[in-house]
């Protein structure tokens, strides 16, 4: 099979998530015949590091024997059976360590197969709590502007992203939005922990007018990744959850793509010592093998479900594939690399020379800021430095230096005109050597 074959035979029966497939006349797919670590390989030999960990999800690399050696495995026992009524080793073990792993208070494990599903049943939990105590006003949600927390339509109502929500307007909840505490919008001379916390007077704002209807504050702890990788202070989220508890109002917080080390900790809460009332977790889970979600909530809120039937108190919300026995043996095999290696002291070094790999670019011209926390390392491309101004949207320079990278062995798809690298924990140095040099020169040849 060539890469051409593979391409043509695509094009005809395939609708590409998130592409106007209009673009395929004149990009092409790029068709991967296997991956081993950090690079993908096309059906011609040419190869790529994948950067961006597969659209955030792979952490230990493709083709990782402990995690494919622990599905093998399973596949032998057991591959799926019903999870209402009946149960399975893997999911309770995998329940056991979560609650284990995950902030202190956090006790129980509700699993749907991918993130926006984790969302909606964080929200319809939130919800349903609060109208199982009685409160039957509390019917809305807070969020940030920036924010990202899925597609389908609970989670894109909830989200902030007008590029992939705007359409869908009129069929979506209206939450309450709050400016975002992103430190990219700080004034010159202000230090990011002094803005994030400077912002908190519109959640705290937010939160005295609304908390009588509110249900939940949604946020994604400390890097707003889809709106373009925009970073802010744990103080910030310090102050929301003692806000959160004063008011009334639940705490979700979306750790589904900075969640499994991504930030510099375990979990993104963890940096401010908060437990939220609901955490929700995907992408990294499998190690980035398999579609599994887990929305983990607090005892009080479970008890708060927990009664006769004729009650009609139950969260009566189910997905087919929930808590798939392939998909929690690979998230065992996923946190067991955690529990048996440094890997967070191991990621310590490597952002370290993430960061070195891309100090050139703050001089750069057409660079507004290279923002980093954690294995998360962001480049903002700008028309002008000095006064920040936008490329226009339509010149998609982002995509410039995606195809340039292309052609350079690298896959880094951009967000907007944001590059920025995710990379599975297995990459090296050299690699990321390389990745810094294909960055450059792409910004070079983008900006020109
Ligand atoms: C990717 C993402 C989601 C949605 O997860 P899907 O598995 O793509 O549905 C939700 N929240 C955040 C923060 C994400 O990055």
């Amino acid at each position: 099979m060539s890469n051409q074959g593979l391409i043509d035979r695509d094009l005809q029966v395939l609708w590409h998530p998130c592409t106007q497939m209009k673009d395929h006349e004149w990009l092409p797919v790029i068709p991967i015949r296997r991956g081993q670590g950090v690079w993908l390989e096309d059906f011609e030999g040419n190869r790529y590091i994948d950067a961006i960990s597969s659209w955030w999800v792979n952490l230990f690399g493709h083709n990782n024997p402990r995690i494919s050696g622990a599905i093998k495995a399973q596949l032998d026992q057991l591959e799926h059976v019903i999870l209402a009524g009946f149960s399975h080793e893997p999911v309770v073990r995998l329940s056991e360590r979560l609650v284990e792993i995950t902030p202190t208070g956090l006790t129980r494990c509700f699993y749907a197969d991918n993130g926006s599903s984790a969302i909606e049943v964080a929200l319809k939990m939130s919800y349903h709590y609060w109208r199982n105590c009685g409160q039957h006003n509390k019917t809305r949600f807070i969020n940030l502007s920036g924010s990202y927390h899925g597609e389908t339509l609970g989670a894109l109502a909830l989200g902030d992203v007008s590029l992939y929500k705007e359409t869908y307007a009129p069929l979506l909840l209206t939450p309450i939005t709050v400016p975002s505490p992103d430190c990219y919008r700080r004034e010159p001379g202000v230090d990011c922990a002094s803005h994030s916390r400077e912002m908190f007077r519109h959640m705290e704002a937010a939160l005295a007018k609304h908390a009588h209807e509110a249900c939940a504050v949604i946020v994604e702890p400390l890097v707003q990744c889809a709106s373009g990788m925009r970073m802010y202070d744990p103080v910030y989220l310090s102050l929301l959850r003692e806000a959160c508890n004063r008011h009334g109002v639940h705490l979700i917080a979306d750790e589904i793509a900075v969640g499994f080390g991504r930030t510099g900790s375990l979990f993104a809460c963890e940096q401010a010592d908060i437990t939220p009332d609901f955490m929700c977790l995907s992408k990294g889970l499998t190690g980035g093998y398999l579609p599994l979600s887990v929305t983990l909530t607090r005892e009080a809120i479970y008890q708060a479900f927990y009664d006769d039937y004729e009650k009609l108190t139950a969260f009566l919300h189910s997905h087919s594939y929930t808590g798939n026995p392939l998909a929690c043996s690979a998230a065992l095999a996923t946190l067991d690399i955690f529990a048996t290696e440094p890997v967070i002291e191991h990621n310590q070094k490597l952002a370290a020379y993430m960061a070195t790999a891309t100090a050139h670019l703050h001089d750069h011209p057409h660079v507004a800021e290279v923002r980093q926390t954690g294995m998360i390392l962001a480049i903002e491309m700008v028309k002008d430095k000095a006064n920040r101004e936008e490329f226009p949207w339509q010149e998609r320079r982002g995509l410039r230096v995606y195809q340039h990278a292309l052609s350079q062995g690298a896959l880094l798809r951009p967000l907007g005109n944001v590059i920025y690298f995710m990379p599975p924990y297995v990459i090296t140095e050299a690699e990321i050597d390389r990745l810094g040099v294909v960055a450059t020169e792409g910004i070079d040849f983008a900006t020109r």
